[in-house]
């Protein structure tokens, strides 16, 4: 069966990730696999409603950005949703809108930090 994505949010996260959020059904696995849950402010789960819900909140939150790509969630989903593509595909969003969350300008003393951070970082946080 095909399923026709229409809401934008959810559009632009299957365009960027390949991701059927309505895929989930809400079971919370993801979010009781997830090592950082309790430093974040929404649950992985949470945010997939938000985006369920075309609800651009998904993309305010700190969970996004917290998240460790550690693919727990994408494992453990027995839906086979790839939660950590979808977290991907959001701060993907949130960067081509300009909404960059690192100024290399402003670090301190980054000549004293590993060069892998940095790329990591820059990779992650800026578009
Ligand atoms: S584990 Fe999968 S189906 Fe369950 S809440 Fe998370 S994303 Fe949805
Ligand atoms: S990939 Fe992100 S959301 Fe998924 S379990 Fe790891 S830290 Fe949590």
């Amino acid at each position: 069966m095909t399923v026709k994505i229409t809401l934008s949010l959810p559009k632009k996260v299957f365009e960027i990730s390949g991701e059927n959020v309505y895929l989930c059904y809400q079971c919370g696995k993801c979010s009781a696999g997830c090592p950082i849950a309790d430093k974040m402010d929404y649950l992985p789960n949470q945010v997939i409603h938000f985006v369920q819900m075309n609800n651009e909140k998904a993309l305010s939150t700190k969970m996004i950005w917290a998240c460790a790509e550690c693919f727990n969630c994408t494992v453990i989903c027995p839906r086979g949703l790839d939660v950590t593509k979808v977290m991907e595909a959001l701060r993907i969003i949130v960067l081509r809108k300009g909404i960059y969350k690192l100024d290399l300008n402003k670090v301190e003393k980054i000549e004293e930090l590993p060069q892998i951070a940095l790329i990591a970082a820059s990779r992650k946080l800026t578009g």
